[in-house]
């Protein structure tokens, strides 16, 4: 009786003990992982705790324990360091201006962390549903391969809105133009259902298993990267799209005199600093009323367009092309004095005579007549009063016979060509 009671009682504090070591201990351990986890998940979002204590902690164990608290200390170390560099590439992005810097940053992580060597950015083109333009690739020298390599309507990314890779189904994408060159996989960026680019990595033909094992998984968590950085992306654009709208036409896409107003002062004074000139070229399309009277307005904003084109393609990056008024394009070359604007002005004119303007049911060749004018930091006149004269000399040589140029020099108007 009294051995079956202290074996009863033996086996009761075996299981006690068991009980003790393997659910007791390893719950309180579990309990306190927990706690250091939604800590060090509170911290992430910015409230004050320690952070720095609980990951240190979160270290020991997943370095002390062999356990399955260990284990799993050691995967939550690893997500959650993940999720800090997402969210530290989150804010840094979001302090960023410019979407080149986004891509830049991204590219930096895909080449440098992820060992993603070859990719290409492309976004879509506003003007454009059918196509994407690419607007980032890496390496550099790929670059000149780009213009064939724009993505058209067909892309089976932007199709399907799905991750498409050749690794796995050779040809897969009928656009893709180099199949026999590289393999790639295709990652679109959606935002609200709709796919505003693609960013598409590139790889060497015939990579082992082991070597396509690699790249996926660096492509997975490339895709983490480019899932923070779309709604920062989207609101680049949408800010980019409010300042177009305040500051550019919407028909030709030159800036408008509102935004010439907010940027003159700043204009001026680098002149005026660099003691130098402005050329000012004020251009009107000759006999554009005809146009519309003959051919309708949608043909004389499809004129309009191209001649806009003109004069920006013209143009240096430091020159600012305005739509001044309904056929009328105000022209400014800062440190340019008024012969280089008379032969900036006089290759417009010949541009514009050659240029043959296919509209869908005919062919039209249009001239242009310009009116050429200098601001001189050392003049006591201003701007508007320089484009004024730009005006009188465009109207005289409407007079003689458009189709020319004028230059007005010192105040008076004098006829060039
Ligand atoms: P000139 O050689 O003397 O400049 O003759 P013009 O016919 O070009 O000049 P006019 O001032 O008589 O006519 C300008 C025309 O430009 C009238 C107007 O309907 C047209 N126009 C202005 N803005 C637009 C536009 O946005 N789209 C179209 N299609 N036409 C426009
Ligand atoms: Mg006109
Ligand atoms: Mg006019």
């Amino acid at each position: 009786m009294s051995v079956s009671l202290v074996g009863a009682a033996i086996i009761f504090f075996i299981i006690v003990f068991f009980l003790h070591q393997k659910m007791i201990v390893p719950l309180g351990s579990f309990i306190e992982l927990l706690r250091r986890i939604t800590r060090l998940l509170a911290g992430m979002r910015g409230q004050q705790v320690a952070e720095d204590e609980d990951m240190l902690q979160l270290d020991i164990m997943a370095n002390t324990r062999t356990d399955e608290i260990g284990v799993a200390a050691d995967a939550v170390r690893m997500l959650i360091t993940r999720l800090r560099e997402l969210s530290l590439f989150r804010q840094t992005i979001e302090a960023d201006e410019r979407t080149e810097d986004i891509y830049a940053r991204l590219a930096q992580i895909f080449e440098h962390k992820l060992g993603l060597e070859r990719f290409v950015i492309f976004e879509q083109l506003e003007q454009d549903a059918a196509s994407m333009a690419p607007v980032y690739c890496n390496p550099p020298e790929l670059a000149p391969e780009l213009p064939e390599f724009a993505v058209g309507e067909h892309c089976r990314a932007k199709r399907t809105g799905l991750i498409i890779t050749s690794l796995e189904t050779s040809s897969i994408c009928k656009e893709y133009p180099f199949a026999d060159l590289m393999d790639h996989i295709c990652i679109p960026m959606i935002v609200g259902g709709h796919v505003i680019g693609i960013v598409q990595f590139l790889f060497p033909l015939y990579m082992s298993k082991n070597m396509q094992h690699v790249k996926n998984m660096a492509v997975e968590e490339a895709r983490y990267y480019i899932a923070e950085a779309l709604p920062v992306l989207q609101t680049r654009h949408l800010m980019k799209k409010l300042g177009d709208m305040a500051t550019k036409d919407p028909l030709t896409g030159l800036y408008n005199r509102r935004y010439l107003d907010s940027i003159i002062e700043q204009i001026i004074a680098g002149v005026v600093r660099r003691k130098s000139t402005i050329g000012v070229l004020m251009c009107d399309i000759d006999h554009f009323k005809r146009v519309n009277d003959l051919f309708g307005h949608e043909t004389g904003d499809f004129v309009l367009i191209q001649l806009a084109r003109i004069c920006q393609t013209c143009a240096r990056d430091a020159d600012l092309v305005i739509r001044y008024g309904g056929e009328e394009f105000l022209i400014l070359l800062p440190d340019c004095d008024e012969a280089c604007a008379a032969v900036f002005a006089e290759r417009i004119r010949i541009t514009v005579e050659a240029h043959k303007v296919h509209t869908p049911n005919r062919t039209l060749q249009q001239t242009i007549s310009i009116g050429v004018a200098e601001f001189s930091h050392a003049t006591n006149k201003t701007i508007w009063e320089i484009i004024k004269l730009a005006d009188i000399a465009l109207y005289q040589a409407k007079n003689n016979g458009r189709n020319q140029i004028l230059v007005c020099q010192d105040n008076t108007v004098s006829t060039e060509s």
